[in-house]
């Protein structure tokens, strides 16, 4: 079984799924996909995200707000700790820092990723981590913060990073851009994180993995990228499924995996 660590399930495009939500999940679910975590970047859509959660047993999600949404409602600690609450919010975030796409300044950024390592902190659920341009600042601060549990999400920082990452305790997920012709560091990188380290996830609908590169992404894709992946390592399939579940389960602390049975 498969587990898609980082989806956006309310921003799917549906269309080849005659805009159905469950259609799309069926299509992943047909191909190994038993568990998605459903992210949340901005409190504005959060009532839809913690509601597509309870809606499916095997769809968690997390709270928190993107570091390109801080034109969005900024959260204080307590209301973020209030909405961690919910029993399938099992992480904090999307959080981080992104100097990439400039719509804020640095420090308001920085000021709400602080808030979300404090929750972090608070509620023990892993940060989920968004780097752009600024991965030195994102491990500082964290470093500095005292993040103890989170995970670098779509990873394309260079080696010298993800070592510090797993240094720091940090589990690393790979996401379909390992797939692309150009991608070679990061294919390097996919190669050497720990086997007990690695996540994988889609991102959709960001990013579909070859072969469908270039449509909208959506959960189902997330076996293009674990095949691509366990290829790249000399592993097979089940060999790779087994261990990122694994790492999944222990990175956010589940004892047992909700897994919808799985149409024969
Ligand atoms: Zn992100
Ligand atoms: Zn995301």
């Amino acid at each position: 079984m498969l587990v898609d660590s980082h989806c956006h399930l309310d921003c799917l495009k549906l269309d080849r799924h005659g805009g159905s939500l469950n259609a799309a999940l069926d299509a992943a679910r047909a191909r190994g996909v038993g568990h998605f975590l459903c992210i949340s970047i901005e409190l504005e859509k959060f009532d839809q995200i913690r509601a597509i959660a309870e809606a499916h047993d095997d769809v968690y999600a997390t709270v928190g707000v993107h570091p390109c949404h801080t034109h969005s409602h900024q959260p204080t600690v307590d209301e973020l700790l209030a909405l961690a609450q919910h029993p399938k919010v099992i992480g904090i975030g999307e959080t981080g820092l992104d100097y990439f796409h400039d719509v804020s300044t640095r420090e308001a950024q920085q000021a709400l990723f602080s808030t979300h390592i404090e929750v972090a902190k608070r509620t023990g659920k892993p940060l989920i981590i968004h780097t752009r341009n600024s991965r030195d600042d994102v491990l500082a601060q964290m470093r500095h913060e005292g993040a103890e549990r989170a995970v670098m999400h779509c990873f394309t920082e260079d080696w010298a990073t993800a070592k510090a990452a797993l240094d720091l305790g940090y589990y690393i997920s790979i996401s379909g851009i390992v797939t692309f012709p150009k991608a070679l560091e990061l294919k390097d990188v996919a190669k050497r994180i720990p086997l007990d380290r690695l996540l994988i996830e889609t991102d959709a609908p960001y990013l579909a993995p070859a072969p469908n590169r270039g449509k909208p992404n959506e959960p189902a894709f997330l076996a293009d990228t674990a095949a691509y992946i366990a290829a790249l390592r000399g592993l097979s399939l089940d060999a790779l499924a087994e261990a990122t579940t694994r790492n999944y389960q222990a990175a956010f602390r589940l004892d047992t995996l909700p897994i919808r049975a799985l149409a024969s």
